[in-house]
């Protein structure tokens, strides 16, 4: 393999330092550096981060190719600046055996643009009854640590329980699809002034909320370690934090769209701004920013959920829900957090690499840039600005609430083991 130069690039944007790349790995970093042969990649007025880790991809393969494929999926997430992405196991069929994970795992492995690490489902077909082989999946070669009925709430507390002291034996976590079912029945947005006007069935902050005090009162109770999806509201920012005081062994994300966007945007009916959980209020987008930036939140998640455009081009009530994510991120979170002086570009490295890959027990990746380390690193210039075109996506699908808006910052090179799978902002 060749050797790689990244000339003058800011690290977690402080000074700039040159990082050279030979193989596999980071073989230095230093100023002034030089390299016979080496392919130089000019960093100036850029920022160098460890490539990118979601705890929280829908790669829709097997079963739903028509939005999504390993292959595409992992296309999209290297766009992004992703080194590593979770695949989550709601797909046809369902991954819950051994035999599921490695399927994917294995797909992950030929598509060459980004590690897939498979999530298991918690339960049987996810249909909340009866355990998953949780332990033939940690076994298995996809070596799987995350599980998660996600699209589904475990919303039985024995089959929780159950789950979280499976998990236990082999440093597992499970990743909890907060949402109580019997109080979102038929829920189409986040319950509030914006339902009531618009006259939609309300999902209450309260769904989200009580199931998160459970589940965290659960994983203390059996000593384990539980994970909370994309959480949305003020109150559940309020409950992690209380949990993590107690000592207990409980992380969260958040999605870059609920950092930024409203239930107000509900106001014009495009099923883009349909998702689960819905578009909660201002004041849940700004406590949201706040715990992400005390460390309250662990990670970003994308939750990157394609659909074809037939599943979303339709009358609000029955639109899919969901939104891709593994593009636009980066500059969602450089947006919110970064150009609002929340988080600075090392807090970014934190909370979309180390955590999560900490989170997910990814080896390998999240790492620091330093001699030695494997090169997995986004190269990213943040003085970009341009408007968002689905039509440029890597994705198979376009379902953006972003269309036409501008954000900043844009990725420019992605290096998996010192191999980049996108140079000058386009895939190799
Ligand atoms: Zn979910």
């Amino acid at each position: 393999m060749s050797k790689i130069l990244i000339r003058g690039a800011r690290l977690l944007g402080g000074e700039p330092m040159d990082v050279l790349i030979d193989g596999e790995r980071i073989a230095e970093v230093g100023t002034g550096l030089t390299a016979e042969g080496a392919d130089v990649v000019e960093g100036e007025g850029r920022i160098l981060l460890p490539g990118l880790v979601d705890l929280h991809t829908h790669l829709r393969e097997p079963g739903r190719e028509d939005s999504e494929t390993v292959l595409t999926g992992t296309r999209a997430a290297a766009v992004g600046g992703y080194t590593a992405v979770h695949a989550m196991a709601n797909t046809f069929p369902v991954a819950d055996t051994a035999g599921v994970v490695e399927q994917v795992w294995r797909l992950g492995k030929e598509s060459g643009y980004c590690d897939v690490q498979p999530v298991g489902a918690v339960t049987v077909g996810l249909e909340g009854r009866k355990l998953a082989e949780l332990g033939a999946m940690a076994d298995s070669a996809a070596r799987v640590r995350v599980f998660s009925d996600d699209g589904k709430c475990v919303d039985d507390a024995v089959i929780m329980r159950r789950a979280l002291e499976y998990v236990k034996a082999f440093g597992g976590v499970v990743a909890q699809h907060a949402q109580e079912p019997r109080l979102t029945e038929g829920a189409q947005m986040n319950e509030g002034i914006v339902s009531g006007e618009l006259g939609l069935t309300g999902w209450p902050a309260v769904a989200e909320e009580s199931i998160i005090a459970r589940d965290v009162l659960l994983a203390a109770h059996v000593g384990s370690r539980v994970h909370i999806c994309h959480l949305s509201t003020a109150g559940s920012v309020e409950i992690v934090r209380w949990a993590k005081s107690k000592g207990w062994d409980v992380t969260a994300e958040v999605t870059p769209h609920h950092l930024l966007l409203t239930d107000e945007l509900v106001r014009t009916y495009n099923p883009v701004y349909k998702v689960n959980p819905p578009l909660r209020t201002e004041a849940d987008v700004m406590a949201l920013r706040e715990a992400l930036a005390d460390g309250t939140i662990d990670c970003v998640a994308t939750d990157h959920a394609p659909h074809p455009t037939e599943d979303k081009d339709c009358e609000w009530p029955a639109a899919a829900m969901g939104m891709v994510g593994l593009e636009t991120a980066l500059s969602v979170v450089q947006h919110t957090m970064v150009d609002t002086g929340l988080l600075d570009w090392s807090g970014v490295a934190d909370r979309m690499s180390a955590r999560p890959a900490a989170i997910g027990r990814l080896a390998g990746h999240g790492r620091p840039i330093a001699a030695g380390e494997p090169a997995n690193l986004v190269l990213l210039d943040p003085a970009y600005r341009g408007a968002v075109n689905p039509a440029d996506f890597a994705s198979r699908s376009r379902n953006t609430p972003y269309e036409g808006r501008e954000l900043p910052g844009r990725v420019i090179a992605t290096f998996l083991r010192g191999r980049a799978t996108v140079m000058d902002g386009k895939l190799t």
